[in-house]
């Protein structure tokens, strides 16, 4: 029975399951493409809600890759980029308010600075680690991973970049928060078949790029797609966006 089960399965299309969703700023006081303001966000979150879509924690996700656990159809996952202080300070408060989990992707080099270029320092990750929001990486640097910096040059060289910018920035987000960090976003939504491997050999076991489309239980769990949020979308788009096929 089990072996015709799985037949049927993969004969047909797999389903789409998960929408992840990329926001980075609210309410930024600078003109940013990726800047959408408070009452956007609310917009886009209601309309999946009374639309039908289901608000899933990253944990859920995990299990639904790791475990073969199952996910309310329509789920959405909702991440923020860069570890942006508006992102604490406006989006936490109104993704709280409606129920929606939260993760948030962020990259040591910006927390170090934290406040004074507009980033969330170390307390403020901790305040969100501690509250149930899930830290995720960024690499170290925020760096294009294909491309690696001119000073890099040879094979060990290569090598031992990547390793700080994925085993690197795991490490040192875990140390800080005093968490695991089992997840990451690549920054630019770049990556390259050998920062895969480093993606993998440093024991992520969710990871995240931003090719605007859907994902079902056949993508990828290291290969997660998601949809960039821009200040043009509407909550139509998002909606729109959020049922597209994979
Ligand atoms: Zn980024």
């Amino acid at each position: 029975m089990i072996l015709v089960l799985s037949l049927v399965a993969t004969s047909m299309a797999a389903p789409r399951a998960l929408t992840v969703l990329c926001y980075h700023h609210v309410d930024y006081a600078r003109a940013n493409p990726y800047n959408i303001s408070s009452q956007q966000l609310k917009a886009h979150l209601s309309a999946l809600k009374r639309s039908g879509f289901t608000f899933v924690t990253m944990a859920s996700v995990r299990r639904y890759y790791q475990q073969g656990s199952v996910l309310p159809s329509g789920s959405v996952l909702v991440t923020f980029d860069d570890g942006n202080h508006d992102a604490f300070t406006l989006a936490w408060p109104i993704l709280k308010a409606m129920r929606v989990p939260m993760t948030v992707f962020i990259y040591p080099t910006a927390i170090c600075v934290g406040h004074k270029r507009g980033f969330m320092d170390w307390d403020d990750v901790i305040t969100l680690s501690r509250a149930g929001v899930e830290i995720g990486a960024h690499g170290f640097d925020h760096p294009y991973l294909p491309y690696p910096p001119k000073s890099v040059i040879t094979d060990e060289q290569v090598n031992a970049w990547l390793k700080r910018e994925t085993l690197g920035a795991k490490n040192y987000i875990e140390q800080r928060i005093s968490h695991d960090v089992t997840t990451m976003a690549f920054p630019f939504g770049l990556i390259s078949p050998r920062s895969a491997e480093a993606i993998k050999k440093a024991g992520y076991q969710l990871a995240f790029n931003i090719s605007g489309k859907n994902n079902s239980r056949l993508t990828n769990p290291l290969f997660l797609n998601r949809i960039m949020v821009v200040n043009t979308d509407t909550a139509d788009d998002v909606l729109r966006k959020s049922r597209k096929d994979q």
